[in-house]
C-alpha cells in the first residue's frame, strides 16, 4: 500500500485500479437502509482494504430516515427554525457511522467514525443548503496511516460559528466527491442500488445500456435534465477539481460509469445519452408590441417571483408585434400565468396562452461538438413518428425539444433507435 502523503500529485485522468492508494466510497441510503446492509458495506470496504487500498467512507442515513426526521419536525411546527432543523436532520448520518465502524471493529478491520463538524468540514451559514468551504483533513489522514478505515458522515458540516450544517437533499454525493477532492483521492466511487449511468431511463428504453464512461459535461447535462442518480452539486464539484466519478451498485458485481474528463481515448460515441423532464409547462404570449425592454418586461416579473425559467423563444416581429414562448417547471405554471396574464395587459398584448402538458427530450453528447447533421437526424427521426416539435433549443453539446407529454415514451424510444444508443459505440 502506497501511503498517501498530504498534496501527493495524481494523474487522475485514468485511474487504474491495481495501483490505487486512496479511494472515497459513498454509501447512499439503500446501501445502508438495515443493520444486515450496513454489515454488507463493511465486508465490502474490507475487500476493498485486502486489495491495498486506503479507504474513506462516507454514508448517507438508513434509508427513509431524513424523511422520518423532517416529519418529526413539521409535525411541530411546519416551517420549522432551520438551524435546529439541521441539528436534527444531520443525526441520521451520525447514527450509520457508528454502526458501520461498529461492523467494521467486528470483523478486525479498525475504523474511526467522523461527524462533519469532527473533520471540519466547514460550511458557509446557509442552514439545509450550506456550501463547503474548505475540508481539514488531517485527522482523516492520520488515521489512514495508522490503517484505519475512516468513516464520514456525509450530507453535514459545521459553519465558522460551530452551527451544524447540512448541504441540501441529497447532500453526501456531495461530502464525498469533496472529500475526494481534499484528500486528493484516485477515485471518488459513489455506491448506490442502480449499477452505473445509463444511455436513458431504462424503464421507458429497457434496451437502454450502461455506459462505460461518460464526461463531467454529459452528465451534468443529464442530471440537470432529470436523471437523478447524482446530487448536480457533486457533479459540478468533481468536474471543477477534476476527482474521477464513478457510480456502480452496492449490490451487484460491476464496473459501473465513470465519469471523467474528455479525453482521446474515450469511446468515440456521438450521442451518449437522451435525458427528458416530464416536469415543463408552457407560456406563449402573442401580438406583443415589438419593442425594447418587452422581454424584460414580462421574464423580469416571473423571475422577481423566484421562478425559473428554461427555454425561451422569440419570433421575429411582424407588424410592430412580436411572439413570445418559455417554460417554466410545471409546479409554478399557475403562478406564473397569472404573472404573465397581468404584464400581457400591462404591455399590451393580443393574448397569453398556456399548455402544462408538454415535456422536454434532450439529446446530450460531446461528439456533437465536432459533428454536423446531430439535429436533422434528430428532427428527422422525430418526424417519421408524427411527434410535433414545438420548440428547439440547442447547446454544445446538447439538443432539446419541447413535445406534447403523450409523446414522451414514443419520442424516447425513437431517439434511443435512430442513434443507436444500445450498441456499444466501435472504439
Ligand atoms: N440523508 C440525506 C438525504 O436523504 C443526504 C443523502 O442521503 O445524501 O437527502
Ligand atoms: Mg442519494
Amino acid at each position: 500500500m502506497r501511503p498517501v502523503a498530504a498534496g501527493r500529485t495524481i494523474t487522475r485522468n485514468t485511474p487504474d485500479t491495481s495501483s490505487m492508494a486512496l479511494i472515497v466510497q459513498k454509501y447512499g441510503g439503500t446501501s445502508v437502509g438495515s443493520v444486515d446492509r450496513i454489515e454488507n458495506v463493511a465486508k465490502k470496504v474490507i475487500g476493498y482494504r485486502g486489495q491495498g487500498h486506503d479507504v474513506v467512507v462516507v454514508v448517507s442515513a438508513m434509508s427513509g430516515e431524513t424523511d422520518r426526521l423532517i416529519g418529526l419536525a413539521k409535525a411541530i411546527d411546519p416551517r420549522p427554525n432551520p438551524r435546529e432543523l439541521d441539528v436534527l436532520i444531520s443525526t441520521g448520518e451520525q447514527v450509520t457511522i457508528a454502526l458501520l465502524c461498529m461492523a467494521l471493529e467486528k470483523h478486525g478491520q479498525p475504523a474511526r467514525s467522523y461527524t462533519g463538524a469532527q473533520v471540519r468540514i466547514l460550511t458557509d451559514s446557509a442552514f439545509t443548503k450550506a456550501r463547503i468551504l474548505a475540508i481539514d483533513g488531517e485527522n482523516i489522514r492520520s488515521d489512514l496511516a495508522q490503517g484505519r478505515v475512516v468513516v464520514v458522515a456525509g450530507f453535514q458540516g459545521v459553519d465558522e460559528d460551530n452551527n451544524i450544517t447540512t448541504l441540501g437533499r441529497g447532500g453526501s454525493d456531495t461530502t464525498g466527491v469533496a472529500l475526494a477532492a481534499a484528500l486528493k483521492a484516485d477515485e471518488c466511487q459513489i455506491f448506490t442500488d442502480v449499477d452505473g449511468v445509463y444511455t436513458t431511463d431504462p424503464r421507458i428504453e429497457p434496451r437502454a445500456r450502461r455506459l462505460d464512461r461518460i464526461t463531467f459535461e454529459e452528465m451534468l447535462e443529464m442530471a440537470s435534465l432529470g436523471s437523478k442518480v447524482l446530487q448536480i452539486r457533486s457533479v459540478e464539484f468533481a468536474g471543477k477539481y477534476n476527482v474521477p466519478l464513478r457510480v456502480l451498485s452496492t449490490f451487484q458485481e460491476g464496473n459501473g460509469t465513470l465519469i471523467t474528463l474528455e479525453d482521446e481515448n474515450m469511446e468515440a460515441a456521438l450521442i451518449s445519452g437522451i435525458a427528458f423532464s416530464k416536469d415543463e409547462a408552457q407560456i406563449t404570449v402573442t401580438g406583443v408590441p415589438d419593442r425594447p425592454g418587452i422581454a424584460f418586461g414580462i421574464l423580469g416579473a416571473v423571475s422577481d417571483a423566484n421562478i425559473e425559467v428554461d427555454m425561451i423563444v422569440q419570433n421575429i416581429g411582424r407588424d410592430g408585434t412580436t411572439d413570445f414562448t418559455f417554460t417554466v417547471h410545471r409546479n409554478d405554471f399557475e403562478r406564473a400565468l397569472e404573472i404573465v396574464q397581468g404584464k400581457a395587459v400591462e404591455l399590451g398584448a393580443r393574448e397569453v396562452n398556456g399548455d402544462r402538458k408538454i415535456v422536454k427530450v434532450s439529446l446530450v453528447g460531446v461528439g456533437m461538438r465536432s459533428h454536423a447533421g446531430i439535429a436533422s437526424r434528430m428532427f428527422q427521426a422525430l418526424a417519421r413518428e408524427g411527434i410535433n416539435i414545438r420548440m428547439i433549443s440547442t447547446s454544445e453539446i446538447k439538443i432539446s425539444v419541447v413535445i406534447d407529454e403523450k409523446y414522451l415514451e414514443l419520442g424516447v424510444r425513437t431517439l434511443h433507435e435512430a442513434f443507436q444508443l444500445d450498441q456499444a459505440p466501435a472504439a
